[in-house]
C-alpha cells in the first residue's frame, strides 16, 4: 500500500539530516529478570512498584499536557487513551494483580508484573471479544512502561536497533543518549524535551540529527516507518516521497561537503584578523568524544561533564574506578589541559545510584544538586577529589566546580582538596608537584553578581550560560512548552556575563565560556569582544566557530558589544548579532 508522507514538526535541537526507519522503543519485548523475595522484603518490592507506578502516571500526566497542542480531533483521541492508560496505574486489575503476586509469589516486581499481564492477556482472549482484544495492546504498553521505569539503571532500550535506526520514544534522557552509538543511530525524535536540555546537548555533541517536542511523535509513527528526521528544520516526514527523498539527499551531500571543508581548518589558529588568539577548547560529555576533539583541533577540553562515570548503573563508581577512566583521558590528551567538573547531577540529571536522593526535592531544579550535594556527602566529592588528584600527575588538570552560590563554598572545597591531598600523600600516592587550579562555574544569577568575591577565592572562572540562563529567566532549560522564551541574549543574562567576565579580569584570573552559546556563530563576536580570550563548546562545532574567529577584528567586535550593551530588548539583540554575522568579511585564505 502507497503511504501518503506525512509532517510532523517540533525543535530542532541538533542540525542534520538522516533518513532510516523508526525504532520506536517500547514496542519491543524486554528481557524481565525473575527472582524471589523473602517475606521480609515483600512491603520494599510493594514499594518499589508503587514508585514505578506514581512515576508513570507522571509521565503520562506529561504526555496529556503535550497533547492538548494538537489538533482539536487528534488531541480528544488521544487524551482518552492516555486517560485509559492512567486509569490502569491506579487500583486498577493490574495493579492489585501485581501486588498480589508480590505477596502470594514472593517474586520481585517486574517478573510479577510479567506474570499478572499474561494472565489478564489469557482472561481477555478467552472472551473472544475484540474490543478487549484491542485493549490488551493498552495493557501491554502500560505494562511496559512500568517496567522501564523498574529497569531505568540497567536497561538498554535500543540494543536491537537496526543500524541506521531513527529512535522514536516519548522521552530520550541524557542515560539514553550516553548509550548511543553513532555508528549505529542515525538520529532520534521524542515527544518531550527542549533545546538546552542535556539530551540536545548531547546528541549535538554526537553530531545525531535530533528533533524534540514533537507533540504527535508517538500517534503518527509507527515501527519500521521510513523517515527523514530534518535537524535543522525540526521537522519529521514519515513515509517521504520521491522528491522529498531527493531533497534530503541532496542536504545530506552537502553536510558530508562542508565537514571536509571545516576539516581543512584544524591546524590553523583561532586568530583575529589583528592577530588576537582565542583558545578554544571542548565540552566533552563522554570519553569515547576525546577523538573527535583531538580531530576538530581543540586545545585542551575546557569541560569535562564527569556525570557519564555515574550514569547507567545501579552502583556508584570507586576511586580506583574514577582514576582509571579520568587518566586515560588525560593521557590521551598528550599534555594539552583538562578542565575536569566535579559530579554535577540533581535537577534533570539524575544518575543511577543517586537518583533517589535528588527524588525528594519538591523542585530539584533548586534543590540538593552539584556541590551541594557534593558538600552535604563529604564521601562522594572526596573519592571525586581523590581520583582527580591521582590522575593530574599524568597532565595538566584544573578542577571545576559547578552551581556554586558562595564564597564559602569555594574555601570548604579547597579545604577538602587540601586534606584529600595530604591523605594521598601521607600514603605515598604520586600526585602533580602543585594542586590543580580550583575554578567555579558562574552560573547562578547570585554567583555573577557576587563575581568579584568569588574571584578572590577561585583560580579560573567558567561561565555555564545554560543553567545562568535559565535561572536568571526562570525558564526551565529542558522543557519544550517554554523553549521560545529562553534566551541566552537577554540583557539581563548579558548583564551578569559581563559582571562576571569584568569581575574576573580586575582578579586578573581566567575567564571562560563553556555554555552552549559558545558554540554558536552567531555570538562569537559578541562574546569576543566581552572580553573572554576562552570559549568552550562541542567538538562538532568548533571548526565553525574558529572559521568564525579568524574572520573578525577585535575592534569591530568591542564595537558590537558596546552596542548590544546598550539594547534592551533581546529580539533586537538577535537581530543586531545576525545581522553583523552576516555582514563580517569573510574567512581569510592564507594560513599562519
Ligand atoms: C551550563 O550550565 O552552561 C553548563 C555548561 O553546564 P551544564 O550544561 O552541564 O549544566
Ligand atoms: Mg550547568
Amino acid at each position: 500500500m502507497k503511504r501518503e508522507p506525512r509532517i510532523l514538526s517540533g525543535i530542532g535541537v541538533a542540525p542534520g539530516i538522516a533518513i532510516g526507519p523508526a525504532f520506536v522503543i517500547g514496542t519491543f519485548g524486554i528481557s524481565v529478570p525473575e527472582y524471589s523475595i523473602t517475606a521480609g522484603q515483600v512491603a520494599d518490592e510493594i514499594t518499589r512498584f508503587n514508585h514505578a507506578a506514581a512515576q508513570s502516571r507522571k509521565q503520562i500526566k506529561q504526555l496529556q499536557n503535550r497533547a492538548e497542542a494538537l489538533p482539536a480531533g487528534a488531541a480528544e483521541e488521544i487524551s482518552i487513551l492516555l486517560e485509559a492508560h492512567h486509569a490502569m496505574l491506579s487500583g486498577s486489575r493490574l495493579v492489585r494483580g501485581v501486588e498480589a503476586l508480590i505477596k502470594s509469589s514472593r517474586i520481585n516486581a517486574e517478573a510479577a508484573i510479567e506474570r499478572q499481564i499474561t494472565e489478564i492477556g489469557a482472561n481477555f482472549a478467552s472472551m473472544g471479544d475484540s474490543y478487549l482484544a484491542a485493549r490488551m495492546a493498552d495493557v501491554r504498553e502500560v505494562g511496559q512502561r512500568l517496567l522501564r521505569n523498574l529497569l531505568q539503571q540497567h536497561y538498554h532500550p535500543f540494543a536491537g536497533a537496526p543500524a541506521g535506526s531513527i529512535l522514536i520514544s516519548d522521552e530520550i534522557t541524557p542515560a539514553d543518549t550516553a548509550l548511543m552509538d553513532p555508528k549505529k543511530i542515525a538520529g532520534f525524535a521524542a515527544v518531550l524535551g527542549g533545546p538546552e536540555g542535556h539530551a540536545a546537548i548531547m546528541a549535538r555533541a554526537l553530531g545525531l540529527p535530533a528533533v524534540l517536542g514533537v507533540a504527535a511523535l508517538l500517534q503518527g509513527v509507527n515501527p519500521k516507518d521510513p523517515i527523514i528526521i530534518d535537524g535543522y528544520r525540526g521537522e519529521i516526514i514519515v513515509y517521504p516521497n520521491a522528491v522529498q527523498l531527493r531533497a534530503a539527499r541532496q542536504m545530506l551531500q552537502k553536510q558530508t561537503a562542508e565537514r571536509g571543508k571545516l576539516r581543512a581548518l584544524k591546524r590553523l589558529s583561532a586568530t583575529t584578523r589583528d592577530q588576537v588568539t582565542i583558545d578554544l577548547h571542548v565540552n566533552l560529555e563522554l570519553p569515547r568524544e576525546l577523538d573527535d576533539a583531538l580531530d576538530a583541533g581543540a586545545q585542551g577540553v575546557g569541560l569535562l561533564r564527569t556525570e557519564f562515570m555515574f550514569m547507567n548503573r545501579a552502583d556508584l563508581p570507586g576511586e580506583d574506578e574514577q582514576y582509571a577512566a579520568l587518566r586515560q583521558m588525560i593521557e590521551g590528551l598528550n599534555g594539552k589541559i583538562m578542565t575536569v567538573r566535579t559530579l554535577d547531577v540533581g535537577g534533570e540529571k539524575l544518575a543511577g545510584a543517586l537518583a533517589q536522593l535528588g527524588a525528594g526535592s519538591a523542585n530539584p531544579a533548586l534543590g540538593l544538586r552539584a556541590i551541594r550535594l557534593g558538600l552535604k556527602m563529604p564521601e562522594l566529592l572526596e573519592t571525586q577529589l581523590a581520583a582527580i588528584l591521582r590522575a593530574a600527575a599524568y597532565g595538566p588538570v584544573r578542577i571545576l566546580i559547578p552551581m556554586v552560590s558562595s564564597v564559602v563554598q569555594m574555601q570548604q572545597v579547597r579545604h577538602i582538596m587540601q586534606q584529600v591531598a595530604k591523605r594521598l600523600q601521607r600514603k605515598g600516592v604520586k600526585l602533580p608537584p602543585k594542586l590543580p587550579p580550583l575554578g567555579a562555574m558562574i552560573e547562578i544569577p547570585g554567583a555573577a553578581l557576587a563575581a568579584d568575591a568569588l574571584a578572590q577565592v577561585s583560580d579560573f572562572f567558567a561561565i555555564g550560560s545554560n543553567d545562568l540562563t535559565q535561572y536568571t529567566l526562570a525558564i526551565d532549560r529542558g522543557d519544550e512548552q517554554v523553549a521560545e522564551l529562553y534566551n541566552p541574549m537577554h540583557p539581563a543574562v548579558l548583564r551578569l556575563m559581563q559582571f562576571t567576565i569584568v569581575a574576573a579580569l580586575r582578579a586578573r584570573i581566567p575567564v571562560s565560556a563553556c555554555g552552549e552559546l559558545a558554540g554558536d556563530t552567531n555570538y562569537t563576536a559578541l562574546l569576543v569582544g566581552l572580553g573572554l580570550r576562552e570559549l568552550s563548546m562541542s567538538p562538532a562545532r568548533l571548526p565553525r566557530v574558529k572559521q568564525k574567529i579568524r574572520s573578525l577584528e577585535l575592534a569591530s567586535a568591542i564595537g558590537l558589544a558596546e552596542h548590544v550593551m546598550t539594547e534592551s530588548d533581546e529580539t533586537q539583540i538577535i537581530k543586531l548579532l545576525k545581522d553583523a554575522s552576516n555582514a563580517a568579511p569573510s574567512a581569510r585564505r592564507h594560513t599562519h
